[in-house]
């Protein structure tokens, strides 16, 4: 659950040039991210196919300005598209709606994600959609609707801390989503979002049973464990086998539960960003457990 106290600091430029440019900010970025560059985030995910783990790309960088921004950022989506069939790396491709110009041009941000969702595909692979903040979501899941019916294997993250969550997702019951199931990130208001764990962990679990029942493949990307095993149970009532259901997690955070999830027989992938622009990620990371941001603010104050 975010601490929206720091993420709304987080938000001041001050504190973002004082953190992104402090060198003693590295080994926490370290710790979240794969590197600067794809290849790194390859040769992350090249690591964690060698346990039997999958990879989701996830090129760091949050909405664009300007139509420049978008072409960019489609671009280097494609090059990591080309780089996945020339390794051969077992990974899917997320990417971020507002990074393609969803507020600047919905019609060309279509075209990007059509454009990405056909050459993954042409190399055997896969996009998800990244759900960003409650403001994204009605477009977020129009685009969604608009490709799945050419693309069935598209991915759609679904935020479960949103209160319109059950009935954006009981909207799409006659296609049978493929979802990937998350808490949910960002500092949203009360209106639009649960703020208690119980509460949100609650509604998690309601939306766990209704993929199970409902969607197809539902990955669940989580790292609690209690909503971990409410999965399994779900998937041994409604008779999906260990295989046809995901779990996914981030870089960074229990890899020894990811590995042993994947020895155990379950299809496991890890969430890898890469990139520069790796500082609103980071301050969701830390905003998600005060046991990260004093590991952060020791590494900032340990010379
Ligand atoms: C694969 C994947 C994709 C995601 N995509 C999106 C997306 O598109 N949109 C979006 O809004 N959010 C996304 N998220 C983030 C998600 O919404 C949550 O913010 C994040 O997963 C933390 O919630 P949790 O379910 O792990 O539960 P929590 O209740 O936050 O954590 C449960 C336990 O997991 C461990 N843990 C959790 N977070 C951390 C951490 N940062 N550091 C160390 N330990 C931790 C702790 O042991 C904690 O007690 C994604 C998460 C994953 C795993």
């Amino acid at each position: 659950m975010a601490n929206r106290a720091l993420l709304w600091v987080a938000e001041k430029p001050r504190v973002q040039q004082l953190i992104s440019e402090g060198k003693l900010t590295q080994p926490v970025v370290k710790r979240f991210v794969a590197g600067d560059v794809l290849e790194d985030a390859i040769e992350a995910i090249r690591e964690r196919n060698a346990s039997g783990i999958g990879g989701i790309l996830d090129l760091l960088g949050e909405g664009v300005t300007d139509p420049e921004g978008a072409q960019s950022a489609a671009d280097d989506y494609l090059a990591a598209i080309k780089r996945i069939e020339e390794t051969g790396v077992d990974t899917t491709v997320s990417i971020k709606l507002t990074q393609l110009g969803l507020t600047l041009d919905k019609g060309a941000c279509i075209d990007y994600s059509r454009r990405l969702a056909a050459e993954a595909q042409a190399v055997g692979t896969t996009v998800e959609i990244d759900m960003e903040q409650s403001d994204f979501v009605t477009d977020t899941v129009s685009v969604y609707r608009v490709l799945q019916p050419d693309f069935p294997e598209l991915r759609l993250a679904i935020q479960a801390y949103l209160r319109r969550t059950p009935v954006d997702l009981q909207g799409m019951a006659d296609i049978k989503p493929r979802i990937r199931l998350v808490k949910g990130a960002y500092a949203e208001p009360e209106g639009a979002a649960f703020q208690e764990r119980s509460e949100i962990d609650a509604q998690y679990a309601f939306l766990i049973d209704w993929l199970f029942e409902n969607g197809t493949a539902p990955a669940i990307a989580s790292h609690d464990g209690s909503l971990l095993e409410h999965a399994k149970r779900a998937a041994a009532r409604t008779g999906l086998a260990d295989h046809d259901f995901e779990i996914q997690m981030l870089y960074g955070i229990r890899s020894g539960l990811q590995e042993q999830l994947a020895r155990d027989g379950y299809r496991v992938k890890t969430y890898v960003p890469y990139g520069s622009a790796w500082y609103p990620y980071l301050m969701r990371r830390l905003a998600e457990r005060p046991a990260n941001l004093r590991f952060f603010l020791r590494a900032l104050t340990s010379r």
